[in-house]
């Protein structure tokens, strides 16, 4: 039976950030994932935020090109523009970034297993014996330390007694391409409790790719017949005639707040199984890459002094206490359900104070935040 430092389940963005980073510090690596290839079945709209871009060193080829303005709608469309001085968004080619991180896992010697599920575990003694299903056939790998990277609704996060999403919004959009772009790229946002209860509907318009899609909570609304709605809806704001779909992308979007108890010393969570998600603006990635290098930094410790008190600092009790705000709002936007209250919102966005919350809400640079380690000091990025 083949025995590994450490086994991820998942490779999305949280899985593969890590797995390329423990394979960087010579650790033996086992990456798994349900799906036969990494750019099926891709989730999301890949918007990354200004602090991820400049923290992290991205692949520039896998990025689109960069996004400073926002134009906000109210649900009777009236319209309200944010500009920024700076770059603000990139809508990632994801399937290009996954296949990117998943060559440098592959060249720090990382083992990949494709279309494999994770189903159980056990320990044995001092190792712990995972059960991998790959269709045709089941094995058993050994490993000292097992991760869950595998999403919203983690089987890990349950198997390893850790805490489990509780609350989230289904988010569904088409990606399309062909599609004029009248102006700068731009992140349009419609605020429209009926077709997005508790979130918002979205056009992404980088010039090359154009993401319409909408997100609420699964009990409010039908995703996809919202999204029909919401796209024949939108003459006279962009020109769908002459647009040629792409894929269609959807899934879970946890926003909850990242969970108090994440880690053990048998396991540990990350990205959306770690709940680790931006509560208000529902952004992913920018956690997926923190709290994922932060977990290898913290997996190495471990491993290498057997020291349970290195997994103190992987504590999401530590991180919720400064989502505290966020949380808040959430509740806020989920309580205001009538349009008319929404309107009064958006309108009441012109003034200073209001306008200077929207600022912070799409140009803040408060994603996720930084924690600080008592290790030596090391780079976030891991090289290109
Ligand atoms: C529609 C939508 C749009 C979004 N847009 C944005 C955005 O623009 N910007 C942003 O910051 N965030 C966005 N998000 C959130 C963001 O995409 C996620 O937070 C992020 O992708 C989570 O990455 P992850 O690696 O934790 O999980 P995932 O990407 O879900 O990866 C989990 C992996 O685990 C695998 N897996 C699951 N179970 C098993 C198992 N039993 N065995 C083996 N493998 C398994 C899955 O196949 C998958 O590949 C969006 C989410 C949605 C749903």
């Amino acid at each position: 039976m083949k025995h590994y430092d450490t086994i991820i389940i998942g490779a999305g963005l949280a899985g593969l950030q890590c797995a390329r980073l423990l394979g960087r510090k010579g650790l033996s690596v086992l990456l798994v994932d349900r799906k036969a290839s990494l750019d099926t079945s891709i989730h999301t709209t890949g918007i990354f935020v200004r602090r991820t871009l400049e923290d992290f060193d991205l692949p520039e080829d896998c990025l689109g090109p960069a996004i400073r303005d926002v134009t906000l709608y109210s649900p009777s469309r009236r319209s309200m523009d944010l500009t920024s001085q700076h770059d603000e968004f990139r809508i990632g080619r994801m399937g290009r970034l996954y296949a990117r991180y998943l060559d440098h896992c592959l060249r720090a010697g990382v083992d990949w297993l494709p279309g494999t599920r994770y189903v159980e575990h056990c320990r044995l003694k001092d190792r712990l014996v995972v059960r991998l299903d790959g269709g045709h056939f089941s094995r058993w790998v050994t490993t000292r330390y097992l991760v869950g990277a595998d999403g919203a609704k983690s089987r890990v996060a349950g198997d390893l007694k850790l805490d489990l999403n509780r609350e989230w919004i289904v988010g569904v959009e088409d990606v399309m391409t062909n599609i004029p772009l009248n102006g700068p790229p731009r992140l349009l946002c419609f605020l429209d409790p009926k077709i997005a209860p508790g979130y918002l509907a979205w056009i992404a318009h980088d010039g090359e790719e154009t993401h319409v899609g909408v997100g609420g909570y699964a009990s409010m609304f039908d995703p996809l017949r919202s999204l029909n709605q919401f796209q024949s809806s939108l003459n006279g704001i962009i020109d769908l005639s002459g647009a040629i779909s792409l894929e269609r992308r959807g899934g879970r979007i946890p926003v909850g707040g990242v969970l108090a108890n994440i880690a053990t010393t048998e396991g540990l969570l990350i990205g959306d199984a770690a709940g680790a998600v931006s509560p208000l603006t529902a952004g992913g990635l920018d956690p997926c890459m923190r709290l994922s290098t932060l977990a290898a930094r913290v997996i190495a410790e471990y491993l290498e002094t057997g020291d349970a008190d290195a997994l103190k600092v992987y504590s999401g009790e530590l991180f919720r206490a400064r989502f505290a705000s966020r949380l808040w709002m959430r509740r806020l936007v989920t309580s205001v359900r009538q349009p008319a209250l929404v309107e009064l919102a958006c309108a009441g966005m012109r003034l200073p104070v209001a306008n200077w919350f929207a600022w912070h809400v799409f140009f803040g640079r408060g994603s996720f935040p930084d924690v600080e380690v008592p290790f030596a000091a090391e780079p976030l990025a891991g090289t290109r």
